[in-house]
């Protein structure tokens, strides 16, 4: 018999990827198939891995949204298909997100699901602007209430009921509908300067408060043009956003950044961007593969001599790959040391370095200044005369390195230890170009040229001249500078440097 699949349904919370559960992170690994909407935001869409297959049910410019019965079918049919099945939704599942709807079919059919509770907005966007739904002083109850009209506009809210309760109120999907609401409300008799406000985008870089009251919040979020998603919160603990607003405080409160990086790495920039309250969207625009029975490597490394013999990196990467490929080829640093004793290490770039100082290596040269040229240089005037240089490194390097180091009469091994390739994940493409067009990525970072390349293979139909790029040494600039881009250059080449540099520009 044909192995079922199982479905998951999961929410998503509001926005900032960080409001994710454990468990919801844990299913963007496991499953085979995330069947998602327009409420994901694109930077939990970063975190999808390349390879997942991804279903887009959502409303996109031009194209109606798959109706419910839709959705229906395709969990149905891919579960059917043996697959783990990840149904995503904004907020939680089952706080009007029509969950209940999607689990009848699966339930009819006998698969197996399990729903995985998320962050409501209606909670979280208040709590990201600083409002509490719920505050011993003003209110015992809050009261979560649709705002969209069932078909033939009747709406079945009981306003007057609402008032009486004397809570909070909080209405989802209620932008289009706001007269019908403000006026419900004061007809049944609600305070016409009781506090409220319209909180749009929460959780998102792009949050913003629009406060007032009742009787004049229609005309105020016309004033300023509210758009969804939004939510609106009706009572008195709407007052204390005075106080208690934070998010947009964080010195990167409302900006949002684009990480390229090499695949492997981790993101520590990512994660530091974060903490300061920026969101981040990662796009692996590169992914690296070493190069294998790397016999040039062997030979030169095993031929004996009595000079200085200096093994030069240019990347963490280029580190990684170099003793890797060491132990692949069953030798390890003792046998290196021993046909050339005088060895020493030079790395470009205090990430280098410091990957190279893992393996148990001290660098004894490390530029300044993050370019290739200038380690050539460096190097050329560290190095005594009749030294021998191994570079081991990308097999596309910067052809600055090498014209310094001959120019002095050094004996050059140029040795390709890895190479790259450019990544294009389809559905993350989109959402980021989508993201550019609307405005709404502050900067780009770009830790090395090819982290240029990989981006604008990656992403195409952009205005590259209106990208503000954050670089980490000038030849990483000249890549973004000639597609057009603004350029930024970080004073050092780590990470601390890219940061200030950040922190400086687009900070509070
Ligand atoms: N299940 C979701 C709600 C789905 S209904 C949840 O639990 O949050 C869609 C409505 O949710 C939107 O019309 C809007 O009112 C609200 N919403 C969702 N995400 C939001 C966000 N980031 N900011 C403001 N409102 C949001």
């Amino acid at each position: 018999m044909k192995k079922c699949g199982k479905v998951w349904l999961a929410g998503a919370g509001p926005g900032d990827a960080s409001l994710l559960t454990v468990k919801a992170k844990e299913l963007l690994e496991k499953v085979d198939v995330i069947v998602y909407d327009s409420l994901i935001s694109v930077e939990i869409m970063s975190l999808i891995p390349k390879e997942k297959e991804c279903i887009f049910v959502g409303k996109r410019a031009g194209n109606h949204a798959v109706p419910q019965e839709g959705i229906n079918k395709i969990l149905l049919e891919e579960a059917l298909k043996g697959k783990k099945v990840l149904r995503l939704k904004g907020g939680d599942p089952f706080v009007f997100g029509r969950g209940g709807e999607e689990l009848e079919l699966l339930v009819e059919h006998g698969i197996p699901f399990e729903i995985v509770p998320g962050i409501t907005s209606a909670v979280a966007v208040a709590a990201y602007a600083g409002i509490p739904v719920t505050h011993r002083d003003f209110t015992s109850s809050f009261h979560v209430i649709t705002g969209h009209a069932r078909k033939g506009g009747v709406s079945r809210v009981d306003y007057k009921a609402l008032v009486q309760t004397q809570g909070t109120l909080v209405f989802l999907m209620g932008i289009s509908n706001m007269p019908d609401i403000c006026n419900g409300l004061l007809e049944a008799g609600i305070r016409p300067d009781m506090p409220a406000a319209v909180l749009e985008k929460g959780t998102t870089s792009r949050q913003r408060t629009i406060k007032s009251d009742v009787s004049h919040l229609v005309e105020e979020a016309e004033k300023k043009q509210v758009q969804t998603p939004a939510i609106i919160v009706v009572g008195e603990v709407c007052k204390l956003e005075d106080d208690f607003a934070w998010a947009k405080k964080r010195s990167l409160g409302g900006r949002q950044f684009l990480i390229t990086r090499p695949k492997q790495n981790s993101s520590v920039l990512a994660g530091r961007l974060r903490d300061l309250g920026a969101q981040v969207l990662e796009i692996p625009a590169i992914s690296t593969k070493t190069i294998k029975d790397n016999m040039k490597m062997k030979e030169v490394l095993l031929t004996p001599t009595e000079k200085e013999r200096w093994l030069v990196f240019s990347s963490p990467i280029g580190v990684d790959a170099f003793f890797e490929e060491l132990s692949e080829l069953g030798m390890d640093m003792r046998q290196v040391l021993q046909v050339a004793p005088c060895m020493k290490f030079a790395a470009l770039g205090s990430a280098t370095a410091k990957i190279l100082k893992k393996y148990g290596w001290k660098a004894d040269v490390v530029p300044e200044v993050f370019n290739a040229k200038c380690l050539g240089e460096c190097l050329a005037k560290e190095a005594s005369a009749d030294s021998e240089i191994v570079v081991l490194r990308a097999k596309e390097g910067s052809k600055e390195l090498i014209p310094p180091l001959q120019k002095v009469g050094l004996s050059v091994y140029d040795i390709a230890t890895y190479e790259t390739t450019y990544e294009v994940n389809a559905v993350l493409e989109d959402a980021v170009r989508t993201a550019f067009k609307a405005d709404e990525i502050d900067a780009v970072t770009f830790t090395s040229a090819s982290t240029v390349k990989g981006f604008v293979n990656a992403i195409i139909d952009v205005d590259y001249s209106k990208i503000k790029a954050v670089c980490i040494g000038q030849q990483t600039a000249d890549a973004a500078s000639s597609y057009g881009m603004q350029i930024m250059i970080s004073e050092e080449a780590s990470m601390d440097s890219m940061i200030e540099l950040i922190e400086r520009e687009f900070g509070a």
